[in-house]
């Protein structure tokens, strides 16, 4: 049997709308998907997995919201580590795309060493130019997509081919509606520019899940708008016969678990 620990590891280290970050470890490669924390909560929750943001070799960014972004510029300032985003995201960042960030386009591969690769592929999101990552190690691949308003079928070709997918299920579409939100946010949040509902996420991941797929991870739930439960059981009602593999929860609080790529029982984080 092949040591898990010599593929690639996904390991949210937070998720939702206070803040959202995903290290990807390959080989040498370390590679932060979103950096929504604060440099001391990004340190702190790295040196949970006895890492330092000095460890990194580069952050990706998907787009400039603040809960994905918001400490690239501190963390840049601090330690010096790369910034990756599309020309967009780098501007509204306010980090200057010569001298602070690195530019990638869609659909450009970027490559970390032989180990890792990451290709930026374009989604429908709020007046962002937001993307999803699809990463590669030695042939097998994982989806790291979020804030997805809709999807179109290049996302789904995409996220058909990985073996192991995080993706938002950000509220249920019961609490949205029933909540105190004012109707205009309501409105935006389950428009074709917003989030997935349960049922969407559960309705797109029933297109791209099949016997390959070993690992699932349910990211982004509205505090306000949804509960783990619900949202697991919505999603396992639409794929339970296609899909075999494991439906872990990223919470606000993290780390607490990390999947290894191929393995489908996540590593817990203690
Ligand atoms: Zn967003
Ligand atoms: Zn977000």
């Amino acid at each position: 049997m092949r040591d898990a620990r010599m593929t690639l590891s996904i390991t949210h280290l937070g998720s939702g709308s206070s803040g959202n970050a995903t290290l990807l470890v390959a080989g040498e490669s370390k590679v932060l998907i979103d950096c929504g924390f604060s440099g001391r909560q990004l340190e702190k929750r790295l040196n949970m997995l006895e890492m330092t943001p000095d460890d990194l070799d580069s952050i990706l960014i998907s787009h400039h919201h603040t809960d994905h972004a918001k400490g690239a510029p501190i963390i840049h300032k601090k330690w010096g580590t790369e910034i990756q985003a599309n020309f967009e995201t780098c501007a509204r960042m306010g980090l200057d795309p010569v001298n602070q960030c690195r530019i990638f386009e869609t659909l450009n591969r970027i490559e970390f060493g032989s180990d890792l690769s990451i290709l930026p592929i374009s989604v429908n999101h709020d007046g962002a130019d937001n993307v999803g990552f699809i990463a590669s190690h030695a042939g097998e691949r994982a989806a790291i997509v979020t804030d997805l308003g809709s999807w179109n079928d290049e996302l789904i070709r995409h996220m058909s081919e990985c073996v192991h997918i995080s993706i938002e299920a950000n509220y249920d579409s019961n609490k949205l509606w029933n909540g105190p939100y004012p109707e205009t946010l309501k409105q935006r949040i389950a428009g074709r520019g917003g989030h997935l509902s349960n049922k969407q996420t559960a309705e797109l991941l029933s297109n791209v899940v099949g016997k390959h797929t070993r690992s699932i991870v349910l990211s982004h739930l509205s505090e306000q708008n949804n509960a783990p439960h619900i949202a697991e059981s919505e999603v396992l009602m639409e794929i339970d016969d296609l899909f075999g593999g494991d439906i872990s929860i990223s919470k606000k609080e993290g780390p607490e678990f990390s999947h290894y790529l191929g393995q489908s029982e996540p590593e817990l984080i203690i």
